[in-house]
């Protein structure tokens, strides 16, 4: 007997994922975002199941690139934010890794590295102000670096601040300020495109998309479900119901009293916690499925255990099936019972779930 939270990845789920947002751009290549290991799903089971299929992988650091590499991967690898240090550039250039360039230093150290690299995507900021050149300055760096002999080809890049937000203009000012600097530059490849951007807006074609948490089955929109965008569930997260008790009204459950029972219930008490990766700010209430019914998360959660209020369930009993989040449950229901997102909660999942690849 072992401690049975698992976390079940499907991997034909995240192929299909990726060919439906191909499927969308018929005329651009696809990235897999695979950063952060592979948003918690495993970036080297991933890389090396989808290795065939991808037109190329991205991921958020050489360190991520040369995990993938030292497994077998093939494909291209983007490093998306590009190199932290000078150093890095022999290492991209060994291992045929592409870049962005997003920064003066960047593309000053690159230069004088005199490194030969495949394809760089110059970045331009168009409104986040977080990475990329200014647009007034990104065309004169296109052609500078478009003079240099030392790349294949340079593609123009820059991703937006609120891709997931339809009711927003702010991707419309963003599009027109990527367009007035794409113009500027004679007629480039481009890459703008994250997963909502994907699905929703209207990108320039050809070029390259990013899909990243849609791969994972996960909808990137507040109020529109995986499902409805045709995207198939990925991740199922599982445990057992380890221990139960009936508890009478007025009784508290978990640390701080925080749940107290409203009548006689019957509470289970299930394997995973914040240690797991399950959110500790997940509030009462939050949807637990027990035997397959929506239950309800009952006092706070622990680091190795929840509690869940199964009074509703018939035939609970030890070891009766629980889903935290799965096809039954998406992540983004129980990211909204704890003021986060479902790109967090897959990404912060611990090493200590036992993960099962079908
Ligand atoms: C992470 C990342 C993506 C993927 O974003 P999703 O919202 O997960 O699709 C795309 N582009 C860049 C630059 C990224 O850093």
């Amino acid at each position: 007997m072992a401690r049975p939270l698992t976390k079940i990845v499907n991997l034909a789920s995240i192929k299909h994922n990726y060919l439906l947002a191909k499927a969308l751009h018929p005329d651009s290549k696809a990235f897999a975002v695979v950063k952060a290991n592979a948003y918690g799903h495993g970036a080297v089971a991933v890389s090396n199941y989808l290795d065939s299929t991808v037109d190329a992988f991205a991921v958020a650091s050489i360190e991520e690139a040369l995990e993938l590499r030292g497994s077998g991967v093939k494909s291209p690898i983007m490093l998306l934010e590009g190199v932290f240090e000078e150093s890095e550039w022999s290492i991209c250039e060994k291992q045929g890794f592409w870049c962005a360039i997003e920064n003066d230093f960047q593309a000053q150290s690159f230069l004088e590295s005199g490194v030969n690299l495949e394809k760089v995507f110059i970045k331009v900021d168009v409104g986040m102000h977080r990475l990329g050149v200014s647009p007034e300055k990104a065309p004169s760096l296109v052609k500078r670096l478009r003079s240099s002999r030392n790349i294949g080809e340079v593609v123009l890049m820059s991703h937006f601040s609120s891709a997931d937000d339809l009711s927003s203009k702010a991707t419309t000012d963003q599009l027109a300020c990527f367009h007035g600097v794409r113009e500027q530059c004679e007629s480039m490849p481009v890459s703008v495109a994250n997963s909502a951007a994907i699905l929703k807006w209207s990108i320039p074609q050809g070029g390259w998309i990013r899909p990243g948490i849609m791969l994972y089955g996960i909808s990137p929109f507040d109020g529109i479900r995986s499902s409805e965008l045709g995207l198939e569930t990925v991740m199922t997260f599982t445990s057992k119901v380890i221990s139960l008790r009936s508890i009478e009204r007025g009784q508290k459950v978990g640390y701080a009293e925080s749940y107290e029972a409203q009548g006689e219930e019957r509470i289970a008490t299930i394997a995973a916690g914040y240690g797991d990766g399950y959110p500790r700010n997940a509030v009462n209430g939050t949807p637990v499925i027990v035997n397959g019914i929506e239950c309800a998360l009952a006092g706070r959660v622990s680091m190795d255990m929840i509690t869940v209020n199964v009074t509703n369930v018939k035939n609970v009993e030890m070891g009766s099936s629980v889903q935290l989040w799965g096809d039954k449950l998406s992540v983004e229901r129980v990211a909204s019972h704890s003021s986060t997102i479902g790109y967090e909660l897959v990404t912060r999942m611990t090493g200590r779930p036992k993960i099962k690849y079908i």
